[in-house]
């Protein structure tokens, strides 16, 4: 086990070991995630299942599936590139200003790409 620190030791505190164990983490449960979506959507797409037969029904669940799964997919891209900004040593810098992102906000958002003050 590598405890290497980003380039920032005043306000990174955290290994990037332990970043990249929470992130790897999260990408599991996002992929869990869309993994079971899909599987679902497939059984109810089978031709010999009536479970579904309500159009109205349907299509409402339809909807609310679409929308977590995109929502899971655009999670599962942001951490992949923070997976990917960890391996290039670039992880952990605000977007904007280039200044180290808090030590608590990527706690909370081991992806994020911005600091608290460039916080959308
Ligand atoms: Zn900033």
């Amino acid at each position: 086990m590598t405890t290497v620190r980003t380039k920032s030791e005043q306000g990174m505190m955290m290994s990037t070991t332990t970043i990249r164990a929470h992130l790897v983490e999260l990408k599991k449960e996002l992929e869990g995630r869309l993994a079971r979506i899909a599987a679902e959507r497939e059984e109810r797409n089978a031709p010999d299942n009536d479970q579904w037969s309500d159009q109205a029904s349907l299509h409402g669940r339809d909807d609310e599936q679409f929308a977590v799964q995109l929502a899971a997919s655009n999670e599962l891209i942001q951490v992949n590139d923070a997976l990917s900004r960890l391996d290039t040593g670039h992880y952990g810098f605000c977007t904007v200003c280039g200044e180290p992102i808090e030590a608590e906000r990527l706690e909370v958002l081991p992806y994020a790409v911005r600091c608290k003050v460039h916080a959308v």
